[in-house]
């Protein structure tokens, strides 16, 4: 995995005037999760749903933001000194506060912590640079059938950086899968599904109310999204998240595999809740709302499997 750890915020090439550019947390080379063989994934920052299991919480905001690890800290407040916001300051009961409203995730403080307490998450990078890793692995997709996936975060919410991309993806043959949550207005969608190869398309709940409390949003744009990608004939694997207790009823799994049947799509992956990304919402200052959810045992979501073949449906799991 190429990680964007380390790196200046944005390159000297990523300066030129007129170039298309976006923020991105990270580059994922010979990811095989994420569309068909060996791929590169590329992760946008920035992203309008909340959803509470959500492992990626430094994909939110749409800009760098600053990674503190609490635990690698010896508090020699050479932060404080060196940070021009006054967004670092010394806690009078022990340890350093970041006032998170203040930082500007400018990465002075990061330059002069001695030992890797701080980074900064998010670099904005042109379409030049994420190709020159693409192209790293050309080989590859060619003998794999592979290619480049954009994920994220939420890719549509950098439109034209996204299409950019994907336009010299297809101007090397490189092919192209687009992981959205479909919460984007449909016309900027078109746009970007003129370069799209293959759709993995996230629904977290057929209901619109339980969708809200989950997300943040309501669902009604992102099923009328996918009925208007299902219409185009374009491929499309539907995927859910699986979380214990607030997506897996026998209701909303039979309204899941109805809504499918209509649009005549076959395919789906469920992808079983985990709470990986925990740490991270230390790192990043937030709360993490499901700390005492369990995940699935495996026999769940055989059972929940199981219930999505009973409908016709190819069910991948993982
Ligand atoms: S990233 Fe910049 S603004 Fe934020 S705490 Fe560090 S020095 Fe201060
Ligand atoms: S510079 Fe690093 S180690 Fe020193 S107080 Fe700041 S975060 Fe902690």
């Amino acid at each position: 995995m190429v990680t964007l750890r380390g790196l200046p915020l944005s390159s000297p090439r990523s300066r030129k005037k007129n170039e298309i550019k976006g923020c991105v947390f990270n580059i994922e080379r010979f990811a095989i999760r994420d569309g068909p063989g060996i791929r590169t994934t590329v992760f946008f920052k920035g992203c309008p749903l909340r959803c509470l299991w959500c492992s990626n919480p430094e994909s939110f905001q749409p800009s760098p933001q600053l990674f503190y690890f609490e635990h690698l800290c010896q508090q020699c407040y050479r932060c404080v000194d060196a940070c021009p916001n006054k967004a670092t300051s010394v806690n009078p009961e022990g340890g350093i506060e970041i006032a998170r409203n203040l930082c500007k995730a400018c990465g002075k403080c990061v330059e002069v912590c001695p030992t890797k307490a701080r980074d900064i998450s998010g670099m904005i990078m042109t379409v030049d640079e994420v190709m020159e890793e693409v192209k790293k692995d050309m080989l590859f997709y060619q003998n794999s059938g592979g290619g480049v996936t954009a994920s994220g975060g939420e890719p549509t919410h950098q439109p034209e950086f996204l299409q950019r991309l994907f336009e010299r993806c297809h101007e090397s043959a490189i092919h192209t899968c687009l992981d959205t949550c479909g919460f984007v207005k449909s016309k900027v969608l078109q746009k970007i599904l003129a370069y799209t190869d293959l759709v993995l398309y996230d629904i977290k709940h057929m209901d619109p109310v339980q969708h809200k409390k989950l997300t943040g949003v309501d669902n009604g744009i992102i099923l009328e999204n996918a009925r208007m990608i299902a219409t185009q004939g374009k491929p499309m694997i539907v995927r859910v998240p699986l979380i214990p207790r607030h997506n897996d009823s026998e209701q909303n799994i039979k309204a899941l595999a109805g809504f499918m049947a209509d649009l005549k799509l076959k395919k789906i992956d469920l992808l079983p809740y985990h709470a990986l990304g925990k740490a991270k919402y230390e790192r990043l200052g937030l709360e993490y709302k499901l700390s005492k959810l369990k995940p699935h045992k495996s026999k769940e979501i055989e059972a929940i499997k199981t219930a999505l073949e009973s409908y016709g449906l190819e069910v991948g799991v993982g």
